[in-house]
């Protein structure tokens, strides 16, 4: 192989892009807009910043945020003090340092728009703005609204989540999340340098109720969107059956990132695994291991095995974490009241909020729990009756 393709300068290409040509390989990538201010929160957990230190390690400016809120109807707030910080960027920010390592190592950057491309034998012709590009492998990293037909997830509308939000010119030293009632969904504030990104994402509702929801929540806050910037954007969230034949790589591609349909369906995340995914896309195209038309299948392997297992699962625990029952209330509402009561399950939580405790194991440590936190919510929850106002 003697020249790759990244289509798209998001998270996963530009990583992609550095780890191609920081091993040696020609590598061009192509972005109609590069470093901009993509609608994103830009919070990234501790399991992105174990895996690549440089994501905390730099002297870009980001927030490190220490102390979450979580809230549902019926069951006010939890706080969760997070032993290892959210790290939030803004995406310009974020984006720019990415391509910037890509560039530092080899990469060639281009700003144009990728308007086709065809397979001309064993090769791709691309279409863009500024001209044709032959290449002989292609990283799709055009992001959710991949609008190349040929290659990438085919998004369906059970696929995805709306996201929209403001970003407004205040302050707050801590994140919160809200769940709402009968919302595949819920609401996020993310406190950013020079300001808050508040938004909402959720599944099978239109926009203008999403807005709605979010405005009134705001209008609770106290959280004024008049000097704000509005941004809406479509989350992949793939159901259950939409992981088994998701189409994440083909003859001559492997796409990555929110091209590939790769976030989380529960909480979101999709930064880690734009990352994670460009990496492992670079490995399969580096390794001598598979033959070229090996290569689709070692990395929908690869991804199997790293992430992609377990996502799968997650997407189907997702409508009854929102939307399912427990003991005569709502899920959500539970899950506050007994992070409220219960220490082991405030950290659970925060494991599954860091991302840290996968889907796949969540069934095994509830159990083993299960004693130690129905003590710990049963006392909690006598104290509180005997002292009100202590817990
Ligand atoms: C409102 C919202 C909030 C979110 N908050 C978080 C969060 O807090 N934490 C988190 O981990 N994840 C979050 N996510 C998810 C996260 O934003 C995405 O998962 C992440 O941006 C995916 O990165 P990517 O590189 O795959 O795609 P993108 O970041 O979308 O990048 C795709 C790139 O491709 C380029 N492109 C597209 N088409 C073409 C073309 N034809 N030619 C050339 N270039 C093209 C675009 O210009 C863009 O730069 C959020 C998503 C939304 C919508």
């Amino acid at each position: 192989m003697k020249r790759v393709a990244v289509l798209g300068g998001g998270p996963a290409g530009a990583f992609a892009a550095e780890r191609l040509a920081s091993a040696g390989l020609e590598t061009i990538l192509l972005d109609s807009k590069l470093a901009w201010e993509k609608p994103c929160g830009g919070g990234l957990t501790c399991k992105a910043y174990e895996k690549y230190p440089f994501l905390i390690d730099n002297d870009r400016p980001k927030r490190l945020v220490t102390v979450t809120q979580m809230a549902a109807p019926g069951a006010g707030a939890a706080r969760m003090n997070l032993r290892k910080p959210l790290v939030i960027y803004s995406r310009y920010e974020l984006n720019r340092m990415l391509l910037a390592r890509a560039e530092a190592a080899g990469a060639e950057i281009e700003q144009t728009r990728v308007m086709g491309m065809e397979r001309v034998n064993s090769h791709w012709r691309l279409a863009t703005r500024s001209g044709a590009v032959e290449t002989d492998f292609c990283i799709v990293a055009t992001g959710a609204r991949n609008p190349l037909r040929e290659v990438g997830t085919r998004l369906t509308a059970d696929d995805t989540m709306l996201a929209l939000g403001y970003y407004v010119p205040e302050d707050q030293d801590h994140v919160d999340i809200q769940f709402l009632p009968q919302l595949e969904g819920y609401i996020w504030v993310f406190p950013r340098c020079g300001h808050l990104s508040v938004g909402i994402c959720g599944k099978g509702e239109p926009a203008q109720k999403l807005r709605a929801r979010l405005e009134a929540f705001m209008r609770e806050r106290g959280i004024s969107w008049k000097n704000g910037t509005f941004y809406s954007h479509v989350l992949p969230s793939l159901a259950t059956r939409a992981w088994k034949s998701n189409r994440v790589a083909g003859q001559g591609w492997l796409a990555v990132g929110d091209a590939g349909g790769l976030v989380d369906p529960i909480t979101g995340e999709g930064l880690y695994y734009a990352i994670r995914s460009g990496d492992l896309a670079s490995q399969v195209l580096l390794s001598d291991e598979h033959s070229p038309d090996g290569k689709a299948q070692a990395y929908r392997a690869l991804l199997h095995r790293d992430f992609a297992a377990n996502l799968e699962f997650g997407a189907a625990l997702a409508r009854r974490l929102f939307r399912g029952t427990l003991l005569w209330a709502g899920v959500p509402q539970r899950m506050v009241q007994i992070m409220r009561r219960s220490p082991r399950f405030n950290e659970l939580m925060q494991d599954l909020f860091a991302g840290t405790q996968g889907y796949l194991g969540l069934k095994d440590r509830l159990l083993r729990n299960l004693h130690g936190t129905m003590f710990e919510t049963a006392v909690n929850f006598l104290l509180s009756r005997l002292v009100p106002g202590e817990i």
